[in-house]
């Protein structure tokens, strides 16, 4: 008798803050399916926002896609962004 190949377990993550990122970053390699869940479609670079304000830095410097980060991790397959 042959058994069913098992599904990777998946693993949801909600919030694509720091806390989030870093969560789904140190699971890369493992085993497991990611969906990483957050409000917005952009992880934000929050300590450096005084400086959008004062013109020093673009927007684009201090906030990157959810998708393109999640990229960086093996399971992480899956971005929701909801509103
Ligand atoms: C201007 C500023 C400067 C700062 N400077 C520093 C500094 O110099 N050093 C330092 O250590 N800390 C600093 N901080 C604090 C630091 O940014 C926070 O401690 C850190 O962002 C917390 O990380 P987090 O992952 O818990 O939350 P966050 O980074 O806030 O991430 C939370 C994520 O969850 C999402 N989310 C929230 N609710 C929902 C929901 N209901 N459904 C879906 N998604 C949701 C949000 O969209 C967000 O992406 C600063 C903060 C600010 C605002």
């Amino acid at each position: 008798m042959t058994s069913a190949p098992q599904e990777p377990h998946r693993v949801v993550i909600v919030g694509a803050g720091f806390g989030g990122l870093e969560a789904a970053f140190g699971l890369a390699g493992a085993p497991v399916k990611i969906t990483l869940i957050d409000r917005r479609n952009h992880h934000l670079f929050q300590p450096l926002l005084y400086q959008v304000a004062t013109a020093s830095l673009a927007t684009s410097e201090i906030a990157w896609p959810i998708r393109y980060l999640l990229a960086r991790t093996a399971g992480g397959d899956d971005a929701v962004c909801q509103r």
